[in-house]
């Protein structure tokens, strides 16, 4: 093809989807509504979101009362430190993010991946240089079958993209297809997902010794990352991180 002829093909091709989003617009991720612009998220999309930006406590991200720098733990795991190392989140799950989570995991949506995985790299811009992998949170095979994609997958991939750390997206398997921890209580999760998962046996010479970071759309009580992290520290990993796109903060939106 000449290059005139690309150029003719790559111009048609952008009238086609600009005329695409006259016509059928941009639904914002947030909001649902159609908009004329052409990505996922307008100005005032953007303004509504809670960065939470990786600050908070250090070991579970919870936002705190008071910044006291990087050293910052929380109440609760100043009490009881979490099974992995350090967590870092991007946003807060609330109100206004759960539609655009809900996109994502539920729809399959991918328009706003760029973004998310924007906002996660910033989040873990401390731990993600001393990350050798970036491993997500497995679904079941048969709920992969069945749903088509491992949103976690995606975020891994993305923030992989965006920052050059390596992504190993079949570290971890789960063995066993867990009940949705909706609706359950912080003990009910942690028995829901206890020993649900293993490193594959391929994949246990590269987790020997290296720094892992847990990739997951939203951390609420931490059952599922705390018996990744259980399955990860038994294969030898040095180090687990967390890495979320979203963190529950207030105990009203456990029910997911
Ligand atoms: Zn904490």
């Amino acid at each position: 093809m000449s290059s005139d002829m690309h150029w003719t093909t790559r111009s048609a091709r952008a009238g086609l989807r600009s005329l695409a989003n006259f016509v059928w617009p941009q639904r914002s991720l947030l909001t649902g509504e159609r908009h004329g612009g052409d990505a996922p998220l307008t100005p005032e999309d953007f303004a509504k979101l809670n960065f939470l930006n990786g600050s908070g406590c250090r070991d579970c991200a919870m936002p705190l009362e008071m910044d006291h720098g990087e050293a910052s733990q929380c109440g609760a795991c100043a009490a009881k430190s979490p099974k992995w190392d350090q967590a870092r989140a991007a946003i807060a799950y609330d109100e206004i993010s759960r539609q655009a989570i809900l996109e994502l995991k539920h729809a399959g949506r991918r328009d706003g991946l760029k973004a998310m995985s924007n906002w996660m790299a910033m989040a873990g811009r401390d731990i993600l240089p001393e990350t050798d992998w970036l491993i997500p949170v497995p679904l079941h095979y048969q709920r992969l079958a069945s749903r088509g994609f491992n949103q976690a997958a995606w975020l891994a991939q993305g923030v992989a993209r965006q920052t050059g750390t390596l992504a190993l997206v079949d570290g971890l398997s789960r063995k066993r297809n867990t009940p949705s921890q909706g609706g359950l209580t912080a003990r009910q999760r942690r028995r829901n997902v206890a020993g649900a998962f293993e490193v594959r046996a391929s994949r246990q010479g590269r987790i020997k010794g290296s720094t892992v970071t847990l990739v997951d759309d939203v951390l609420t009580t931490g059952s599922t990352l705390a018996a990744c992290t259980k399955a990860l520290r038994k294969a030898g990993a040095a180090r687990v991180n967390v890495l979320v796109l979203a963190r529950v903060v207030r105990e009203a939106d456990l029910t997911i």
